[in-house]
């Protein structure tokens, strides 16, 4: 059964890069009718940020990729927060050890500083491996009655896996294909700590392993870790999961790995809620406080480093789930573009009920002490969504339907109030007046007919009057605006113009 899981370190909020990562492991497992698992993987206490937890289960659900088993959701293989699970690490360390496939370390912090220091000053590096693994403190390289006596005095260790010394190690990556590496450029990482708590290399291979994970999906900033993982697997005796390393997430110029100051500086958000730092107070900006749907975040990091193999670029997640491929996964980083986000945001908005989007939009009008029945908001909603790209936009594109132009554009008012526009204006307002049936439709008739009867120029008409209504030369069709706002506006609005 495929299984797969998405295993963030609650270290802060969860940029747009692992949500992709936690798309992409969603997206297969549904394609294949798996389970998609959350695990926190909390293990190191230095970095662990309260509030990331909570944080990254809001985000999972506000993009609407729930997962099956995780904190909150207890399936068969839980717990799923590794500090919960820490007693469980130490029996296969000590497995490892018992197998020969790892041993102890007792080297102090200071002296493994010293070691880097003499290498530094050589022009090299320190590595803890085959090289010189014998000439360091450890139970390889002390008798066995040095090694009990320590154990036994509780002197300090870590527990180090032992990394074979010269071996062309065959690795497969769904994505990548097949990759060879010789273990002697390995180093003999530390898999349990002096704290009494497991690294994340052993713990996460515990726990894939554990909760019968079939496929490993994450970022490539873990493909230089697949080496180790592997062989570790093999010291257990187990059957290692599939992997698969996703694509990093470039910057727009696409150079370097996107960080949160692209953000800043381009002012779109890398996080897909707001997150407010609990040390600094300071506040990063996310897509669903600036309003995005859902659906657009989705459907824009779908393409983040995957492709279809068609022309489609708008997907349902069901549609997703339907058309996701692995296979069909990037190998080279993928360039994140702002404004592709928006253009989604916008086909988005349009699929929205106009029911739903002036709900919404009646929220912000309440904000300016403006309150119009549904039915009204509704109508506005409806004629300016095509030009909207956010439930704000509305205000801005159609603050008329609730207010009486207080200025006129400039600009605009330069174009179409003529010298005649007075006089003319006033005339109009003797034909509205008389109009009985005051729709849209009929109003346009009325307009028309005045206009051709006296001969005047049609523009010479529609743009003071438009600018009369709206202040700009903007919105939809002007007799759709008069009919919204009904006979008496209208006429208050055309001799507020004229005065
Ligand atoms: N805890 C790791 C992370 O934060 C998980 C890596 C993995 O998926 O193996 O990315």
């Amino acid at each position: 059964k495929v299984r797969v899981r998405f295993a963030p370190s609650p270290t802060g909020p969860l940029h747009i890069g692992g949500v992709r990562t936690a798309l992409y492991n969603y997206l297969f497992a549904k394609k294949h009718n798996g389970d998609f698992l959350l695990r926190i993987e909390d293990t190191d206490q230095n970095r662990f940020v309260e509030a990331a937890e909570q944080y990254i289960i809001d985000a999972l659900n506000w993009c609407g990729i729930p997962y099956d088993e995780g904190p909150g959701k207890e399936g068969d293989y839980g717990p799923y927060r590794q500090s919960e699970r820490a007693h469980l690490y130490k029996e296969y360390a000590d497995k490892l050890i018992e197998t020969g496939n790892a041993y102890y370390a007792f080297d102090t912090s200071e002296a493994l500083e010293e070691h880097r220091k003499d290498h530094e000053e050589k022009g090299k590096t320190f590595i803890y491996n085959w090289h010189n693994r014998l000439k360091l403190n450890n139970s390889l390289s002390l008798s066995e009655d040095k090694v009990r006596e320590n154990l036994d005095q509780d002197v300090p260790y870590v527990i180090r896996f032992k990394a074979p010394e010269s071996e062309t190690l065959e690795l497969h990556d769904e994505i990548r294909g097949n990759m060879e590496i010789d273990t002697a450029v390995l180093d003999d990482k530390v898999l349990f700590k002096s704290d009494g708590m497991p690294t994340y290399h052993l713990a996460n291979i515990v726990d894939d392993h554990l909760m019968e994970i079939s496929h490993v999906i994450r970022g490539e900033e873990w493909l230089p870790s697949l080496a180790l993982h592997v062989l570790i697997y093999r010291a257990f005796g187990w059957t290692a999961p599939k992997f698969a390393h996703l694509p990093l997430i470039l910057k727009p110029e696409g150079k370097g790995k996107l960080s949160k100051r692209d953000g800043d500086k381009m002012g779109f958000p890398v996080f897909p809620l707001e997150w407010k730092d609990p040390k600094t107070g300071e506040i990063s900006a996310g897509y669903r406080e600036e309003n995005y749907l859902p659906e657009a975040l989705v459907n824009m990091l779908s393409l983040l480093g995957w492709n279809p193999g068609t022309e489609q670029e708008f997907f349902s997640l069901d549609e997703l789930v339907e058309a996701f491929e692995i296979s069909r996964v990037h190998k080279s980083g993928a360039k994140f573009d702002p404004e592709k986000t928006k253009w989604f945001q916008q086909h988005y908005l349009q699929l929205k009920q106009d029911y739903d989007l002036a709900k919404e939009f009646q929220r912000i009008l309440e904000l300016r002490e403006i309150s119009f029945n549904l039915v009204y908001v509704i109508e506005v909603v409806n004629l300016l969504k095509e030009r909207a790209v956010f439930v704000d936009d509305f205000w801005e594109l159609g603050s008329y339907f609730f207010e009486a132009p207080k200025e006129f554009d400039e600009k605009s008012a330069k174009k179409a109030w003529k010298e005649d526009s007075a006089e003319i204006m006033e005339k109009l307002t003797q034909t509205i007046s008389e109009i009985k049936t005051f729709e849209a439709e009929n109003i346009q008739n009325e307009v028309k007919s005045w206009i051709a009867l006296n001969e005047i120029g049609f523009g010479k008409v529609m743009q003071p009057f438009r600018l009369s209504l709206v202040g700009a030369m903007q919105g939809p069709d002007v007799f759709e605006i008069v009919a919204m706002l009904g006979k008496e506006e209208t006429l208050k609005r055309i001799k507020y113009a004229v005065s």
